[in-house]
This record gives C-alpha cells, sequence and structure tokens, in this order.
C-alpha cells in the first residue's frame, strides 16, 4: 500500500474517531483482515515515556454484541497467559477502537525455515498456554492461526489476538458469548449504525472533549481505563448477521483429482423413492479450478429426494431449510466437525486448529493446507488422516460421509520428514551445484504429485524438471550428502512430537487433547528433553 493511501486511512481514522488526535500518534497501518484494520501508534505516558498501542479499527457494520463479545474476550481472559489484553476502548458514533498493547511479532512464514526444532517447541506450549486459558473462560476462538498468535522471537513473548470471531461453551463465562449463542438464532438484519451499544466502562464519552489538537501528551486523563468491569449492555432490537458465511448443508460434492467427497446428513435419504426433478447448484471455485456444488438445503426432513450420489441438488434439497452451525474461521485450519457442519462445537476445534500449526511446524509447509472450499478441505485431511478414519469420526457427530475412493493414513512422521528435506534441501540450494537444484526440484515434483495441493511457495518453475520421475528421485535422493551442519534440532525430533501432533489431530473431537493435557504432554518434559 502507497504510503499516501496509509496517511489518508491514518486521516480518515482521526476524522472516525476525533478522541484519539489527542492521545495517539498513529504511526502506520499494521493490519488489515475483513472486520478490522489495525494501526500502529504511540502515547506519551505520565512518566513522559512513549508506549507503542496496536489500535484495532472495527468495522463500521460490525454488530454492537460482536464487538461487546470481542472486548469481553479481551478484558476477562487477556493480559495473562499468552492472550492479548486491552487497555482502552473508544467509540464514536458507529465507530469502535480497542486499544492494546503493542507486541511486535514475526511474519510465521518468513521464520517457519530459520525455526528450531526447540523454537518450534516453545511455540507450541505457549500457543497451549493461551488456550488453556481462554478455554477455562469457555471461550472458543475459531481461528486460531499464525496470524491470530503473535510471536515476537527476540523476547520470546506470545500473544493470542483476534476474538472476533470467538464463540462461547454453554457454559461460557463470557456473558457477552452467551448473548451471541441466543442472538445468532434469531433473524439476520441490519443494525442501526446510530445506535450502538457499547459496555460503558469501556468507551469514551464521544459528546465532550473534542478537540482536535495534537497535545497527545496530556492523553491520560482524558481515556477511559478498560478494567475487568462487568458488561451487561445490549439493546438494539434488531441484528446483522454476523457470522459470515451461508450454511451450505446436506450434499455438497466435489471432485478432488480421482476422488468424490460427500457429506450428508443424517437421518439418511430414502434412495428407493427418489424421483427425478430439475437440477439447480451453486457453483464456487475450489484449487484445482473445477467447480465444486455447494448446496443449500434442508425442508421437510421425511422428504425424499433425487439428489443422493449425484453431483447436482434437486429443487427438494434446495427448499430445505438451512442446518444452523457455525462455520467461521480460516478453511485450511477448520477441524473437520466444523467442515461437516456439526452443530455442537467445542473448544476441540481451537486444539485441531493448533495441530495444523504444529504441522506446518514439523513439516515446513505453510500452508500446509490450502483448500478453497470446506469439501476439498476435508478431502485434503482424508488423504493425511485416511479415509476409513474420516468416516468414522464423522459418525460420531451425526454425519455420513461417502468417498468414492479409500485413502490409507499416512504416517505422520514420514510425511514430515519428506517435506522438511524437500525445503532444507531448497533453501541451501542457492549455494548448491545445478545436481542439487534437480535433485530437489525432482523432490518438490515428487511432494506435489503426490499431494496436489500443497502451496508451491517453495518451488519456481524453471527448477522443475519435465522429465524427472519418482525413480530418479529416490535414486538421487539416496545419492544426497545426508550430513547436514545446522539441522537446528530437525534430525532428532522426537517421537513425542508426532504423537502430540497425532493426538491435536485426532478426527474425533471427544477424544481430542484439550489445552491443558497437551502442556502436559512428554513432549514438554524439560528435564528429558533438555
Ligand atoms: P482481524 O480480525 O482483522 O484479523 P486481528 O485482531 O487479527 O484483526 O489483527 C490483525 C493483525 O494486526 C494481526 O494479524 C497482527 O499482525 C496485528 N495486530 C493485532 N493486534 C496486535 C497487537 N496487539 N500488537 C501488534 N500487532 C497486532
Ligand atoms: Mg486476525
Ligand atoms: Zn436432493
Amino acid at each position: 500500500m502507497s504510503v499516501e493511501s496509509v496517511s489518508g486511512e491514518i486521516e480518515k481514522l482521526y476524522a472516525a474517531v476525533p478522541q484519539l488526535r489527542n492521545i495517539f500518534y498513529v504511526m502506520s497501518k499494521i493490519g488489515e483482515g475483513t472486520f478490522s484494520s489495525v494501526y500502529l501508534a504511540i502515547a506519551r505516558l505520565k512518566s513522559g515515556e512513549d508506549k507503542k498501542f496496536a489500535l484495532k479499527h472495527l468495522i463500521p457494520t460490525s454488530h454492537p454484541a460482536r464487538i461487546a463479545a470481542e472486548l469481553q474476550c479481551l478484558t476477562l481472559a487477556g493480559g495473562e497467559d499468552n492472550v492479548m489484553g486491552v487497555k482502552y476502548c473508544f467509540r464514536n458514533n458507529d465507530h469502535v477502537v480497542i486499544v492494546m498493547p503493542y507486541l511486535e511479532h514475526e511474519c510465521f512464514a518468513d521464520i517457519l525455515h530459520s525455526l528450531s526444532f526447540d523454537e518450534a517447541k516453545d511455540y507450541m506450549y505457549n500457543l497451549f498456554k493461551a488456550l488453556k486459558r481462554i478455554h477455562q473462560f469457555g471461550i472458543v476462538h475459531r481461528d486460531v492461526k499464525p496470524s491470530n498468535f503473535l510471536y515476537n522471537r527476540h523476547l520470546k513473548q506470545f500473544a493470542l489476538v483476534d476474538f472476533g470471531l470467538a464463540q462461547g461453551t454453554p457454559d461460557t463465562k463470557i456473558e457477552q458469548l452467551k448473548v451471541l449463542q441466543v442472538k445468532k438464532q434469531g433473524s439476520c438484519s441490519q443494525s442501526n449504525p446510530q445506535n450502538i451499544p457499547v459496555p460503558r466502562e469501556l468507551v469514551q464519552p464521544s459528546s465532550t472533549k473534542q478537540s482536535v489538537k495534537r497535545h497527545w501528551s496530556h492523553s491520560e486523563t482524558q481515556i477511559n481505563k478498560g478494567n475487568r468491569g462487568k458488561e451487561g449492555l445490549l439493546g438494539g432490537p434488531t441484528q446483522r448477521c454476523v457470522f459470515g458465511e451461508r450454511n451450505f448443508n446436506v450434499h455438497s460434492t466435489v471432485s478432488n483429482e480421482n476422488s468424490t467427497l460427500k457429506v450428508v446428513k443424517q437421518p439418511k435419504i430414502d434412495v428407493s423413492s427418489r424421483k427425478l426433478a430439475a437440477k439447480k447448484t451453486v457453483p464456487t471455485k475450489n484449487t484445482s479450478g473445477s467447480v465444486a456444488r455447494k448446496t443449500a438445503s434442508t425442508g421437510p426432513a421425511s422428504v425424499t429426494c433425487d439428489c443422493y450420489a449425484r453431483d447436482q441438488v434437486c429443487t427438494i434439497c434446495l427448499a430445505r431449510s438451512r442446518q444452523v452451525a457455525p462455520r467461521a474461521g480460516t478453511p485450511g485450519f477448520r477441524a473437520p466437525e466444523v467442515l461437516t457442519k456439526c452443530p455442537n462445537q467445542t473448544t476441540a476445534i481451537d486444539m485441531w486448529s493448533a495441530g495444523i500449526i504444529f504441522l506446518s511446524l514439523l513439516s515446513g509447509r505453510y500452508h500446509f493446507f490450502n483448500a478453497a472450499d470446506d469439501m476439498n478441505a476435508l478431502a485434503q485431511i482424508m488423504t493425511i488422516r485416511g479415509s476409513k478414519e474420516t468416516i468414522q469420526a464423522a459418525k460420531t457427530f451425526g454425519k455420513t460421509i461417502t468417498c468414492s475412493k479409500e485413502l490409507p493414513a499416512k504416517n505422520l512422521r514420514s510425511l514430515c520428514d519428506g517435506l522438511r528435506t524437500v525445503n532444507t534441501v531448497f533453501i541451501e540450494s542457492a549455494e548448491q551445484s545445478e545436481m542439487q537444484k534437480k535433485r530437489s526440484a525432482l523432490q518438490i515434483k515428487m511432494m506435489e504429485s503426490q499431494d496436489g495441493w500443497f502451496v508451491h511457495n517453495t518451488c519456481t518453475e524453471s527448477l522443475v524438471d519435465p522429465t524427472g520421475s519418482r525413480d530418479d528421485l529416490e535414486s538421487l535422493a539416496e545419492k544426497m550428502d545426508t550430513e547436514q551442519s545446522n539441522m537446528n534440532g530437525w534430525d532428532r525430533v522426537p517421537d513425542d512430537a508426532y504423537h502430540l501432533l497425532d493426538r491435536l489431530l485426532d478426527m474425533n473431537p471427544s477424544t481430542r487433547i484439550t489445552a491443558a493435557e497437551a502442556m502436559l504432554h512428554p513432549l514438554f518434559n524439560t528435564t528429558e528433553n533438555s
């Protein structure tokens, strides 16, 4: 983004929330998502010291209940155990700015290949610490991924951020998440942007201080501290749907290479009484560029239809009401029960996402999965965890999956070791001979042909030898110099790491390892590992 457009955006931020001018000097934009923009700002403390803050400007259309929930997660669960806290919150009309301590952090993709195994282990331990904390509060984060888990490698500091999609467990301690649970079943209509109720304690009275002078050195007196006060305010009678995506249910089919995958909502449809009906599909793009047909569905569950085992959806199914299941998050990090729209999702979904991060760390591949939609994401999971295992697990949460091809579960260590070797060889290839370059290119080609969806981020077209076969690769790999001077501990990854990975990527959410259990996993037994 150009300097001009950023300074223009900063001006807009000041205009939207004029109180900020008196307190903060906004320096740059550090993040932009669908629901917010995040800025780096400096404020002068009473002590005379300048301090950095992160200012999260929520999009003005954010639902008040959503904003209140995000704030309450930060104020109640944040500030401890690697969970980001909140300092202040400002509101002016429909604009809300959350002020957090600033944590300078690395870009995960940039450091992935230089992390030692011990650093990776430390990263996971600290992530579990944060997850244990929020799960104790009955918060399901729903969007656990590296960009929401800030890591300052130098300071060894971590912070889980972004409760913008969080939901509560049935016994959540976050009152505003309970409000969301109730509200999300209601209708979705536009909220009144002039009347956003936000927790009183956290909001700057917008009518007073109209000064736009930039004397931010006097700031402390003009802001209300975000304390751990009770927030019970929620007024708007109408609301806007904040769960973003539509829930398409029942038959969703997609062709993934040679296999076809289908998720069918139970109870099963009576196959014998199906009648031909008009077909209508909602095409969506998938990774391979082909078209996946997603379906809106439900209606009287007893009505039988014609589209079972077809990749098209009948009008009966199109007329069915949609099953309500939260579907927030990023496809590559979504747990199988999220992908199949299991209605009762628990904190276990965050543990799955943590498992995907661990898979990236162990394999050196990020993003590990890059599916554009849920059916492809599920197909990708199947090729690693096995089709039978996936089908079996789906049964436990009431979903029937059919898959045209049986896929065996992969050994996690061989998978990760294989991918990591490719990465290591490639990174060193600048100093390598042409021959070695060819080898690594061949290896990459092999991995990609095995697992078609891996992101090509470590591979350039010119390096790929079109004549390279798997045999070439294997003979070359055998000849490869196995002596690597600095393996950063990656040559000694203990079995415990793969055991933990296996427990995180447990297809069954009810047996998947919890954050508290993960912290006690033998992998983190320091006497053994140091
Ligand atoms: P969104 O809902 O738009 O994803 P996030 O809360 O995840 O918003 O923030 C977006 C990005 O802004 C983060 O990925 C991170 O890079 C940066 N960011 C957010 N909070 C902080 C913070 N407290 N300190 C430093 N950077 C932050
Ligand atoms: Mg985010
Ligand atoms: Zn149908």
